[in-house]
């Protein structure tokens, strides 16, 4: 089993059986190594294996069988050469801004990106001297206008959060290389089985693991994806320094979450985009978000570039906020909770929640309306899903 080469492989095989060295146990189900150190057989070899001479482990802030076993996977998914795990996405976003940027750089980012992301450049990213733009996701015009002779990346989300548009992620990269820049695509809403950013021309891919990658909502992880020159120059010595390291255990939920990947996603978008279609229809709903409609913005690019159009649904209630609330409270089986990618369908509303920290102006800028709320399409009937919509349509 060691000796197979799992390029070779199409995605959906990769997720089942990538990624585990089976040991002397024989074991057919990769363990969970609850272990936070190793040994070495000699002081001249941990002294090797310190200095990286030699290959192996050494503590599990930076090397655990269980987490590497859901990095090679995830790698492999992704067509990347490597893939780091982290305790969580943000952690994969903070580290990569940790390995690549110093005071001075500029950064530009998307708009519509996760609300702690934008935190995180703006409040954190900012004290240490480094300055971001934020960008019109769509706008690749404006891309290229914002970028500076110090700016180091560009990052963006696509599909983005909760408004569901997309970027032109070829077109992008192309414009970062010209400018000497690296283009990051946080890569969560579609996961590999529904779009591959490197293999497009992005750089790097950021993961929140605990989205779809888990899919059932138990636990947080991150991952970042890359070229062998990046993890290793810049976000492996992060990692190691700065520890925002993966649990085994968390690893190796990830990993079972990824055996069903390909099958939850596209099960996902079929819901998705049967509640989208039927949500177009309902009179107290006026925009539908969705890519895979007609009616989206970026229809034509969306199935140029993805596999399908995702699992998440959002809408604008012409009644503003007060209905978006009432529609919330009405529903019974739906989860009121922010999270996504989960087999249980959740409900929120954005502008009170994921983005409420941001301020009326920049929530306007980002175009998330008082009467919008998003749906994260799960696995139960989608007879059921709407039905307890239609409690808070009436
Ligand atoms: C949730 C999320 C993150 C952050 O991930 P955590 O695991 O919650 O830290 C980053 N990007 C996107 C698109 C997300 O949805």
């Amino acid at each position: 089993m060691q000796d197979i080469n799992w390029n070779d492989y199409t995605l959906e095989t990769q997720a089942i059986r990538a990624g585990h060295k089976r040991t002397h146990e024989d074991e057919h189900s990769i363990p969970i190594f609850a272990t936070s150190s190793y040994v070495f057989g000699s002081a001249e070899e941990a002294a090797l294996r310190f200095t990286g001479q030699k290959p192996g482990n050494i503590y599990s802030r930076f090397t655990n069988p269980t987490v590497n076993a859901f990095q090679e996977r995830l790698a492999l998914m992704e067509k990347g050469e490597r893939c780091l795990a982290f305790a969580s996405g943000m952690a994969a976003i903070m580290a990569v801004g940790m390995g690549l940027l110093k005071a001075g750089d500029h950064v530009l980012c998307s708009r519509g990106v996760f609300g702690n992301t934008i935190l995180l450049f703006q409040n954190y990213f900012a004290k240490f001297g480094v300055q971001t733009d934020f960008v019109d996701l769509i706008d690749t015009a404006a891309w290229e206008a914002a970028i500076k002779p110090n700016t180091r990346f560009l990052f963006l989300e696509t599909p983005s959060n909760p408004l569901i548009e997309i970027a032109d992620i070829a077109a992008l990269a192309d414009i970062a290389h010209a400018h000497g820049c690296l283009l990051i695509v946080d890569n969560c809403f579609c996961t590999p089985v529904l779009q591959k950013p490197l293999t497009l021309g992005a750089d790097i891919i950021i993961h929140s693991a605990t989205k779809y990658i888990d899919g059932q909502g138990r636990c947080v992880g991150g991952a970042v994806v890359a070229s062998e020159e990046i993890i290793e120059k810049s976000i492996y010595p992060y990692l190691r320094t700065g520890g925002a390291t993966m649990s085994p255990f968390n690893a190796w939920v990830f990993l079972s979450g990824l055996e069903t990947l390909a099958v939850r996603m596209k099960a996902h978008c079929d819901s998705a985009f049967e509640l989208a279609q039927w949500l177009e229809q309902q009179p107290a709903v006026g925009k539908v978000h969705y890519p895979g409609l007609a009616s989206h913005a970026q229809h034509e690019l969306a199935k140029r570039q993805q596999s399908q159009f995702g699992g998440i649904v959002s809408f604008e209630l012409n009644g503003g906020k007060e209905h978006a609330w009432n529609l919330i409270d009405a529903t019974q089986m739906l989860s009121i909770t922010a999270n996504l990618g989960d087999v249980k369908t959740t409900i929120t509303h954005p502008a009170s929640t994921t983005h409420g920290r941001l301020s009326p102006e920049a929530r306007a800028a980002a175009g998330i309306k008082d009467g919008l709320v998003r749906v994260s399409v799960g696995l139960e009937s989608i007879v059921d899903i709407k039905n307890d919509l239609l409690r808070g349509l009436v």
